[in-house]
């Protein structure tokens, strides 16, 4: 370990760039494996989230709620 604790040089692999802090409040993102739109103004009933919670702030454990692919095979639609 460098010590190197840069929580701003952090990434991981994703569709959206892999920085979620880029992301719009108002992002849609479309999952790339069935095509469903996560829409942060509708929010998702299968994962009971909000409507209103941009795509940033679903948990960790999130994932499409039609084909349960993982949060990272999100793409931005805009
Ligand atoms: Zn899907």
């Amino acid at each position: 370990m460098s010590g190197n604790a840069s929580f701003e040089g952090s990434s991981f692999e994703g569709s959206y760039g892999g920085d979620a802090s880029r992301l719009q409040d108002d992002s849609i993102l479309e999952c790339k494996i069935c095509w469903y739109r996560y829409q942060p103004e509708q929010g998702d009933d299968v994962w009971q989230i909000e409507p209103g919670t941009p795509f940033s702030q679903l948990p960790e454990h999130w994932r499409c709620p039609q084909c349960d692919g993982a949060k990272n095979q999100f793409m931005v639609v805009r």
